[in-house]
């Protein structure tokens, strides 16, 4: 079965839209530690991020510096964390929050945010890529 990821890439499920490559998405994450916290996705669907093949992965990792340039530039704060988990959801992605202290990145204390916010940060994001 195709992954959530998969179907946010086929459009079938609707997300954020940050950045796009052709070989890479960026997006919102809908469960945010902080505002403009983001994933970085490879289209190909490939659980483990350790498991791609090393132009993809090299692919990915300078996407992600793309993007993170753009949050930091889009959202105030100390720094762009880079975190990857992939506990909840079996298709390799990179998690780029914008934290302030360490406890930022503890996927502990999540943020809400309606609709209209989500679109606005990922606008702001967006102009800056
Ligand atoms: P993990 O696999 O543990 O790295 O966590 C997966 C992340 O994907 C979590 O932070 C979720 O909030 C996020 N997530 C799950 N489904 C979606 C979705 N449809 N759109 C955006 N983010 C999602």
């Amino acid at each position: 079965m195709a992954s959530i990821f998969t179907k946010i890439i086929n459009k079938e499920i609707p997300c954020y839209k940050v950045a796009e490559t052709e070989n890479c998405l960026a997006f919102l994450d809908i469960n945010p530690n902080a505002e403009g916290h983001t994933l970085c996705i490879p289209k190909k669907e490939i659980d483990n991020i350790f498991d791609l093949d090393t132009e993809l992965y090299n692919e990915l990792m300078l996407f992600s510096k793309k993007v993170a340039k753009a949050l930091k530039k889009a959202v105030p704060c100390e720094r762009i964390a880079m975190s990857v988990i992939g506990l909840e959801v079996p298709h390799a992605h990179i998690h780029l929050i914008p934290i302030n202290e360490m406890k930022d990145v503890t996927f502990v204390n999540k943020k809400k945010f309606s609709e209209t916010e989500f679109k606005e940060i990922a606008e702001k994001i967006k102009a800056s890529f």
